[in-house]
């Protein structure tokens, strides 16, 4: 496959190239080869993202609900009906498993395309009585909205914001991680065969200081994040400073409470979605899995065995389940912190090694014996890592699992349905499972509380993330003025 885009940016309906700006080089992180190079976007073609995505915006926004619909919906198609190809690529961009890659990602993509090209034309204002007089309300769109993405699933983030913004009659500058630089090129493609005018959706490339550049941009409305939590307080401040709307999807360090009453076989696969589906690089993990001491044994008995069945290897092979970390240096960083988990007592049940291959692959690694306040329970590790606490009592766990800054997402494992219940309602945590993780349905709000995040994607959530509301009094009669 061709994995060298046409060119580094995506401006004004048309591939660009600008080579005066720092190279990039895009690594596959199965074999460490480098498969393309891009070029981070230097002033002059930011200007243009910009200058096109804002010269685009009122055209777009004057077109009705149902003809942006249209455009959407057409483009989950083409993504659906090119899914084998944009899953490759999603392969070579990020290293995730072909058998993840082709049913989570561009089809993710094409999920939120199709939800939010069906919403665009319900997206109302309301009609509020006052006596004779009234007010009508106006949803209006924000503008120029500037998208920043994080390297672990290119193409969804790419659609999760650039479908609501589009719909709410936004356009958008998308800057994807400089690690996976590939997929969001192919989604801005895509959007203008499908029909969008140009300008509408343009992909900038760039390190964090472009995302920077266009945070501080006057010309951007509103900037929505994925990425790290220090990265999100730093792109908070700045668009603060020039009161620009935000989302902030950031990390998390999320609990997963299985209790002695549940079903074994379901909470190992529980356990096993939430710490090693790609590899262990998903924000929203349960990587502080919380076991209660009657299930303890047979939960660390089952998932080894489970794990021993993970096939690890070329992730382009449809039989490989387990792909390699993302990068190299991503790959220090969880070995750090698996040798911190060692050095401070923990009790390594499987894995903590490198497989013995090309590339950046990490065995799944289990930790037990693990206490609240070591390292690998309290920082955000984002590799195959899971960390199992032990706990007897209800209250108790609740306070240590919400002992934390993060508050992304929760899970629970248990028969008892009023625990069930309870429990999620505890948690301090913007997405919650019961008997099951890390489900991320686009008709679901998805999102942080605390440090992990502002704001909400996917679902009608998103709408008020991407528009703003305008009320306009009319009256009937004659004003009254006091003179
Ligand atoms: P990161 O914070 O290093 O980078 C994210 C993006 O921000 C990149 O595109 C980067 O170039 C850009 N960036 C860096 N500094 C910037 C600055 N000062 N101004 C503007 N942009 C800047 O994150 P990462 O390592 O790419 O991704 C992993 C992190 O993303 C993890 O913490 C993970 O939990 C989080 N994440 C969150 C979600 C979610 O939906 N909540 C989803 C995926 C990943």
């Amino acid at each position: 496959m061709q994995t060298q885009p046409t060119a580094s940016h995506f401006i004004g309906g048309a591939y660009v190239e600008d080579t005066a700006g720092t190279p990039i080089d895009v690594i596959y992180p199965a074999t460490g080869e480098v498969i393309g190079r891009v070029h981070s976007a230097t002033p002059a073609i930011i200007d243009q993202a910009l200058t096109s995505a804002r010269a685009a915006q009122a055209e777009w926004a004057a077109m009705t609900g149902t003809e942006r619909g249209r455009i959407l919906r057409r483009a989950a198609d083409i993504l659906r009906a090119r899914n084998h190809e944009l899953s490759v690529l999603e392969t070579y961009d990020t290293g995730k498993p072909y058998q993840e890659t082709s049913v989570a990602d561009a089809t993710s993509g094409a999920d939120a395309l199709e939800y939010f090209g069906g919403l665009a034309a319900s997206l109302t204002g309301e009609h509020i009585p006052l006596g004779e007089d009234w007010v009508y309300t106006r949803r209006e769109p924000l503008g120029v909205c500037v998208g920043i993405g994080a390297w672990n699933y290119p193409t969804q983030i790419a659609c999760w914001k650039g479908a609501p913004a589009l719909a709410c009659g936004n356009t958008m500058v998308f800057k994807p991680s400089e690690t996976t630089p590939l997929c969001a090129l192919k989604v801005a493609e895509i959007l203008h065969e499908a029909g969008a005018p140009a300008g509408v959706y343009n992909v900038v490339q760039g390190l964090g200081d472009v995302g920077a550049a266009l945070v501080s941009e006057p010309r951007v409305d509103k900037v929505s994040l994925t990425g790290s939590v220090p990265t999100g307080r730093k792109v908070y401040a700045a668009a603060a400073a020039e009161m620009k709307h935000v989302t902030m999807e950031l990390g998390g360090k999320s609990p997963l409470i299985i209790f002695d009453d549940a079903d074994l076989e379901n909470a190992v696969s529980g356990a096993i979605m939430g710490n090693f589906y790609s590899s262990g690089q998903v924000c929203s993990n349960g990587t502080r899995v919380f076991v209660q001491s009657g299930i303890k044994e047979a939960f660390l008995a089952r998932l080894t065995e489970r794990l021993g069945k993970a096939v690890i290897g070329d992730p382009q092979d449809p039989e490989t389940s387990f792909g390699p970390m993302v990068s190299a240096r991503q790959t220090e960083i969880v070995q750090g912190y698996i040798a911190k988990g060692q050095d401070e007592g923990a009790r390594l049940v499987t894995g903590g090694k490198r497989v013995e291959r090309d590339g950046f692959f990490l065995e799944p690694t289990v930790f037990a014996d693990v206490t609240d306040d070591m390292t690998i329970a309290r920082e955000e590790i984002f590799g195959p890592v899971m960390a199992v606490l032990d706990f007897e009592d209800e209250a108790d766990v609740m306070a240590r699992a919400n002992d934390t800054e993060f508050g992304l997402a929760a899970g629970v494992f248990t028969r008892d349905l009023t625990r069930a219940h309870r429990v999620a309602a505890g948690f301090e945590a913007g997405t919650c499972f019961i008997n099951s993780y890390n489900d991320a349905p686009v008709e679901a709000p998805f999102g942080g509380v605390k440090a992990s995040g502002v704001g909400r994607e996917n679902s009608k959530a998103a709408i008020e993330h991407y528009s703003q509301v305008k009320s306009v009094y009319v009256r009937m009669g004659d004003v009254e003025a006091p003179f």
